[in-house]
């Protein structure tokens, strides 16, 4: 019988691996906290966890694939198109279970070890995707792929596919460095598709596209602000007639309805509302888990925090995105990529509103007030609750407290 070559569910062993999972990623410590109403009141220290927070079930799926792949195939090389997700260390963890990457970083170039893949080998996409070129060559190869996108990816990739083949451009709000972005940028050239697409990481750069949609700037111009997001040979006048809005699933909400408002409009001055349908769509493609840890901060907002703390990689979209809402409410806000990251009064912390660098981070002393305080906490959709639980501990050492004691 010939050996199946493509899984999209894993291989059916969560049972077998998920000792494993509980090992390397529960916290006692954060589930006494839920228990609890996600609220811990000791000595004059509030600690209030937000309603949702941490792995996401994309996340959650990826990962059980990577272990279950581990254990399905023992002996063979297995590799990752590039970071499982953005974590740095379960992506190491993996390093450690003997699994290579094929890709390093936001450069997400694939490096000389993608030509050396053979049909023994097995390769796993994470929870982002890969770029359809990318998936083509794996299978051309002949080597066994798991694949671990997540679902809200796919349906943001079959929107995406889908105005590609109406001859619609598609405008993607998002990180045009993301592996999620690029993979979604690579749909339109999927079954017949235009192969057109423009990345838009924020209002601001929507706003060319909406001046030039206006007639107030050129499409020169547009072309050199823009083109770091732009698909090949890129003709403003002729790609900017017929445009569907998409987006990264972990970008901020709120920014991504203005994004589509804002495109609206422009279309709609320039063509007329009657004609409006002819050259305009938009699909909100926000995923559910980064819409509900989006919701669950902001309900932890309303009531008044004396610092809060954000747990995630740096170069995490999502708990980036988290890092900037709190940091509107709260002015001690900070984000941290780990529990490591605090050491009694001294907290590393990436500054909210940096670019997604691991250099960015500062340190900074005093960052607990002494006295009574309240301390809001939430964690982007790829921290483990280990992680987690692991920085309850320091930010109650930080008080000379212990978990045990505390949770007792
Ligand atoms: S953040 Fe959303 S799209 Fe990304 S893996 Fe999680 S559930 Fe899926």
């Amino acid at each position: 019988m010939q050996e199946q070559k493509y899984y999209r569910k894993g291989f059916k062993m969560r049972g077998d691996i998920q000792h494993l999972l509980n090992r390397d990623y529960r916290s006692e410590v954060v589930e006494k906290i839920r228990e609890r109403g996600n609220t811990l009141e000791t000595d004059g220290l509030t600690l209030r966890i937000a309603d949702e927070f941490g792995f996401c079930y994309g996340v959650d799926r990826a990962v059980d694939y990577a272990f279950q792949t581990r254990q399905k195939f023992p002996d063979r090389r297995i590799f990752l198109t590039g970071d499982m997700i953005h974590n740095a260390s379960m992506n190491n963890r993996l390093r450690e279970m003997g699994v290579e990457f094929l890709s390093q970083g936001f450069d997400g170039r694939p490096d000389e070890k993608f030509d050396e893949i053979n049909a023994e080998d097995v390769v796993i996409l994470p929870a982002f995707g890969a770029p359809v070129e990318w998936i083509g060559k794996l299978r051309d190869r002949g080597c066994i792929v798991v694949d671990a996108t997540c679902g809200s990816v796919l349906a943001v990739w079959k929107r995406v596919t889908r105005y590609a083949q109406k001859g619609f451009t598609s405008i993607i709000h998002g990180k045009y460095y993301h592996e999620e972005t690029k993979a979604t940028a690579s749909q339109t050239r999927k079954e017949g598709g235009n192969g057109k697409y423009l990345i838009v990481r924020n209002l601001k750069e929507t706003g060319y596209v909406t001046d030039f949609i206006r007639g107030r700037i050129g499409a020169e111009e547009l072309k050199e602000k823009l083109a770091h997001g732009m698909s090949p040979g890129f003709d403003p006048e002729e790609d900017l007639q017929r445009v569907g809005v998409a987006n990264q699933t972990t970008m901020l909400m709120s920014e991504t309805m203005k994004v589509g408002e804002e495109i609206r409009k422009a279309m709609e001055e320039r063509y007329g509302r009657e004609h409006l349908a002819e050259h305009f769509e938009l699909f909100d493609t926000i995923c559910s888990a980064t819409q509900d840890r989006q919701d669950a901060l902001l309900k932890l907002l309303e009531d008044p925090l004396d610092v809060m703390v954000i747990i995630g990689g740096y170069n995490s979209s999502n708990t980036n995105n988290l890092a900037i809402i709190a940091k509107e409410r709260v002015e001690r806000s900070y984000h941290i990529a780990n529990g490591e990251c605090i050491q009694g009064n001294i907290i590393r912390h990436k500054p909210p509103g940096t670019p997604l660098d691991p250099r960015e981070e500062v340190e900074e002393e005093g960052w607990l007030p002494e006295g009574p305080v309240r301390v809001g906490l939430t964690a982007g959709a790829s921290t483990p609750n280990s992680q987690i639980g692991l920085a309850i501990g320091r930010i109650l050492e930080a008080r000379n407290l212990s978990p045990e004691v505390a949770l007792a």
